[in-house]
Order: C-alpha cells, then sequence, then structure tokens
C-alpha cells in the first residue's frame, strides 16, 4: 500500500482521504484550515505541517483546491520544488482547462507524471466512496492514477490527454444545468397550466422529456424523495458551485470559438440566482426564480 499525499481535505476531499485510509492506504494530509486537518487526523490521516512535508514522504500525491489559482500556487510553489521523479501526481479540483494542461506540463517537464482528475458527485458520493472521475492524462499517468481513483470512486474513466477531464466535467456540468432550468421551466408551467406536479412528473418521466434532473434531482418536492427539493434545497450541489463550474465553460467556449447560447443563457440565470441570495441554496432551487416565488434572504 501506498504513502498518498493529500493537499486539500475539505468538503469533498475529507471523504475521499478517508476512503483512502479504510483502503489501507497511509494518507498524509495537509490543509491550510486547521478544523478541515483534524478532523482529516480523526478519520485517520497522518498530519503533515506543511504542502512540502506532504508531499516529501508520499508516493503519490493528490490535490482537492477550489480553483485554478489555489492549484497553480500549491504546484509552482510546492509540489515541483519537493516531488520525487517520476511521482504520480492527481489533481482532483474542478479548474479552468488552461490552468490543467499548463501545470500538467510544467510536470512532464519535472519528469513527474499527472493527471487531471474532476469528479462528478458531491459530498455525499466522497464519503460513500461512489464519485465518478473524468481523467486527463497519458495512459501511463492513467494506468497508476486508476487504482486508486477506484478506492475513492464508482467509475474511473479514461477522457484523453491533459486537460481532457477538465473539459468533459464543464461540457457534463453545462449540460447539468441547461437540463435543470428546462426541468424547471417545465415544471414551473405545467402547475400554472392546472397540472397536479406528480402527473406531470409521471407522464415526463416515461416520455420524451425525461432527463437526469428530472429523474434523480426532481426540482418539486415529491416525486423523487432523495432529492435536495424534499429539504428546503438544503446540501446537494450549492448554486455558487454550479455557477463557478459555467464560468469555467464559457471561458472554455470563448477560448475555442464554441456556440453556446443556453450554456450563456444559464450562467446568467445563475449569476442573477446568486446575486438574489440563492448562492448557498441547492442549484435545482432555481425553479424558484423561474416561477416567480423566490424571495431574497433578509
Ligand atoms: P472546500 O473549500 O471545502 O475545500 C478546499 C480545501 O482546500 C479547503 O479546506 C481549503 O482550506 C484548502 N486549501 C486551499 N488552499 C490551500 C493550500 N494552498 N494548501 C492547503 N490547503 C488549501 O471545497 P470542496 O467543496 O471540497 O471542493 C473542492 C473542489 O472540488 C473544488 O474545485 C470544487 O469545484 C470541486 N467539486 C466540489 C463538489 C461539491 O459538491 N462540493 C462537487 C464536485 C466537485
Amino acid at each position: 500500500m501506498a504513502n498518498i499525499g493529500f493537499v486539500g481535505v475539505g468538503n469533498m476531499g475529507s471523504g475521499m482521504a478517508a476512503n483512502l485510509v479504510k483502503a489501507g492506504h497511509t494518507v498524509i494530509a495537509f490543509d491550510l484550515n486547521e478544523d478541515a486537518l483534524l478532523k482529516a487526523i480523526e478519520n485517520g490521516c497522518v498530519r503533515a505541517s506543511s504542502a512540502g512535508d506532504c508531499i516529501e514522504g508520499s508516493d503519490a500525491l493528490i490535490t482537492m483546491l477550489p480553483s485554478g489559482v489555489h492549484v497553480r500556487a500549491v504546484y509552482e510553489k510546492e509540489v515541483f520544488k519537493w516531488a520525487k521523479t517520476g511521482m504520480l501526481l492527481m489533481d482532483c479540483s474542478t479548474i479552468d482547462v488552461k490552468t490543467a494542461r499548463d501545470v500538467s506540463a510544467q510536470a512532464v517537464g519535472h519528469k513527474l507524471l499527472m493527471v487531471d482528475a474532476p469528479v462528478s458527485g458531491g459530498v455525499t458520493a466522497a464519503d460513500a466512496g461512489t464519485l465518478t472521475f473524468m481523467v486527463g492524462g497519458s495512459a501511463e499517468s492513467f494506468a497508476m492514477a486508476d487504482p486508486i481513483l477506484t478506492k475513492m470512486g464508482k467509475a474511473v474513466i479514461h477522457a484523453g490527454d491533459a486537460g481532457a477531464g477538465q473539459a468533459a466535467k464543464i461540457c457534463n456540468n453545462m449540460l447539468l444545468a441547461i437540463t435543470m432550468i428546462g426541468t424547471c421551466e417545465a415544471f414551473v408551467l405545467a402547475e400554472k397550466l392546472g397540472l397536479n406536479q406528480q402527473t406531470f412528473f409521471d407522464i415526463s418521466s416515461k416520455a420524451s422529456g425525461q432527463n437526469w434532473s428530472m429523474t434523480s434531482y426532481c426540482p418539486v418536492p415529491g416525486p423523487v424523495p432523495a432529492s435536495p427539493a424534499n429539504r428546503a434545497y438544503e446540501g446537494g450541489f450549492a448554486s455558487a458551485l454550479m455557477l463557478k463550474d459555467l464560468k469555467l465553460a464559457m471561458d472554455a467556449a470563448q477560448s475555442v470559438g464554441a456556440t453556446v447560447p443556453l450554456g450563456a443563457q444559464s450562467e446568467a440565470l445563475y449569476q442573477m440566482f446568486a446575486g438574489l441570495g440563492g448562492a448557498g441554496k441547492d442549484f435545482s432551487a432555481i425553479i424558484h426564480l423561474l416561477s416567480g416565488a423566490w424571495q431574497k434572504p433578509a
């Protein structure tokens, strides 16, 4: 079993690191946030006093950080200074494709193996070890990363070369935002036309409007008991994180000249929703903005 360094044991990293410990790995954890680090220690991780300390004693490294600036800083200031030749680096954060490719190219220059491996599935999947990993990197890097990532997920998919994992992640989440908004609009219109929400669900979930946002994550309470709509839209995938991913998708689309009008409209709607106090609510709560029922918190 390997010694695995883990930088960033926040909401997502906490459960991921714990699952590596359960699988028998020694996980050497570091986080700037003392509370996050203490939780990791409680879950069986070994405490590192700095990112360098965490990297120096490890055979492989996982990073789970908020955004591209954090990833670039940790890799350029710490990882490339301390990592041993041939070390495997796995960045599981959701970041922009350009930074993922830049950092990966630098890793190759330092004779290190690197994958970008962002995840689908929120904190519940991170805790349960049922994440889906979308992996970008060389075949050699993927072959080394696969058995480690498998300990934290239900699916590990090689998307292509460096940056391909991030590309898959932001395209998937742009599609998710679009289908969620479309599903919300349909429920709002159905209700205004006098249809019962459960009845509309029973019909549309078996007709051509069927999609994941409806059948697994229904934005109205009732039809899908596990969806955040049944618990006041708390927990789940915050609208602020959806907005972050949509901004990454819009930047990426602009950089390659792709036409994404529905993605752009979705970004504008989530921006508006966040500005009206919905940032912390699950992303399906945008149904209240569309129905006109949303009230900005005092
Ligand atoms: P988080 O803010 O809870 O955790 C990030 C951790 O990184 C924090 O504990 C922070 O203190 C730490 N950190 C920041 N800079 C650091 C540094 N220089 N050195 C050490 N530690 C540092 O965020 P999260 O919800 O765990 O999300 C992490 C990543 O996963 C993000 O990129 C997010 O977009 C992505 N993601 C999140 C979810 C979700 O539902 N939360 C789902 C899928 C993907």
